[in-house]
């Protein structure tokens, strides 16, 4: 088959493109120092796919070209500013599924198609063999095996199960019942910072339970694996609908759930089991904003001043103004950074080759950053973490 038959209505999208470079710049990729390289930017990698199309490159899936167009890490920044309506994520997944038909699966894709399954199963080892994992050796094999990068926070599981923590707690049915969608963060790697979120909710007179459910796919949907990401949507959103018709809310806290489970799903199942679900779904800092609109008092912030990181999904998605007036309401002083990206996108900062520019725009974001910094996604939090040295705080932990 040919590139344009692979990519579909992807390829008409790419040839939408006018080369004006409004994308390079809001691009993260495009603000660093090795983007003077040719291609390396946003356009640069819509302009190689439109080359590819008209036929000017010799191999369209060379591993020079499918490692260029990995650059990308779907923040969506660039979504809104392309005057031609390009979807240029969209683009890139079409691309890496593609390639996936065309060639197979690369060797660092191991860690993103089997995350999902890896990380209950090390969960279940003894602590002592987690803290073993996070040693150098284990390190230095870990990017000769699959590429992650010897210095990068990995995502590795502290030990136990969401599961496990919640087994232990009374199952109130208050007059305000939410079904949570862990997705596998929170569910196997930090049950702990999930706790914290039922605790505080519960103290807030929410009950909050966890029905049957796999990982939300995110991976699967930015790397371009559809048939398998379709697999496990259509797990979740059948459990997730039953909870729906028996009164509940969904409740997620992650923006990457929260994009899955309100735009992705309805997109790639079509299902009215779907829908309903993304109609359902509350993200935990539309909750809190809810609480502290309602119930004046009912939330104080955990600092009284604050640096508000706007991550990239939670900005796609509009959480970060919702972040800022909970912080306001409850009386939190807010500075807001909007433009800069902490450069883990995922897990494309984990991975050896990106990790210079990684660390190069969490620098950019957090330079002369005193005061506690807020952000809301677990990936950008255990960046920031990694490279800053000030105090760091997922938005629902910025409130007691
Ligand atoms: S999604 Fe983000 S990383 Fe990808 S091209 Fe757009 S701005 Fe750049
Ligand atoms: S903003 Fe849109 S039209 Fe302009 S270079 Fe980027 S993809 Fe092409």
């Amino acid at each position: 088959m040919s590139l344009r038959e692979l990519l579909g209505g992807d390829a008409l999208l790419a040839e939408r493109c006018v080369r004006c470079g409004f994308c390079n710049s809001v691009c993260p990729t495009s603000l660093v120092r090795s983007a003077y390289r040719p291609s390396r930017t946003s356009r640069g990698r819509i302009v190689l796919v439109q080359s590819a199309l008209e036929g000017h490159l010799d191999d369209v899936f060379d591993e020079e070209l499918a490692e260029l167009m990995d650059l990308c890490f779907g923040c969506n920044r660039c979504v809104k500013v392309c005057p031609a309506g390009i979807p240029i994520p969209d683009v890139v997944r079409g691309y890496r599924h593609a390639y996936h038909r065309a060639v197979g699966v690369r060797r660092e894709e191991a860690l993103v198609l089997g995350y999902h399954r890896y990380a209950p199963l090390l969960s279940r080892l003894p602590r002592s063999l987690l803290r073993a994992l996070t040693k150098r050796p284990s390190r230095v094999l870990l990017e000769w095996a699959i590429g992650t990068s010897r210095d990068a926070p990995l995502p590795l599981p502290e030990g136990g199960s969401l599961d496990d923590l919640l087994r232990g707690l009374p199952r109130d049915r208050g007059a305000v019942r939410l079904a949570l969608f862990a997705d596998t963060f929170y569910r196997y790697v930090r049950p702990s910072s999930a706790l914290r979120v039922v605790e505080l909710l519960s103290r807030k007179g929410v009950s909050v339970s966890l029905p049957p459910q796999r990982d939300s796919g995110v991976l699967l949907y930015e790397h371009g694996f559809l048939e398998e990401l379709k697999e496990v949507a259509a797990v979740n959103a059948l459990s997730l609908a039953e909870r729906v018709r028996d009164g509940e809310r969904v409740l997620t806290c992650s923006p990457a759930s929260t994009m899955m489970l309100r735009s992705v799903y309805p997109k790639v199942l079509g299902t009215r089991e779907a829908e309903l679900v993304a109609e359902n779904v509350v993200d935990v800092n539309e909750l809190l904003l809810e609480l502290a609109e309602s119930r004046p008092g009912s939330l104080a912030p955990r600092a009284e001043e604050v640096v508000l990181h706007s991550s990239c999904l939670s900005q796609f998605l509009g959480l970060t103004e919702k972040i800022a007036r909970t912080l306001r309401v409850t009386g939190a002083s807010v500075r807001e950074v909007r433009g800069e990206c902490c450069g883990m996108g995922g897990v494309w900062g984990m991975f050896a080759r990106n990790r210079a520019d990684s660390v190069e725009l969490c620098r950019r974001l957090t330079a002369g950053i005193r005061q506690p910094l807020v952000t809301y996604s677990e990936t950008c939090y255990l960046q920031i973490e990694s490279v800053h040295t000030g105090a760091v705080l997922q938005s629902f932990e910025a409130f007691r």
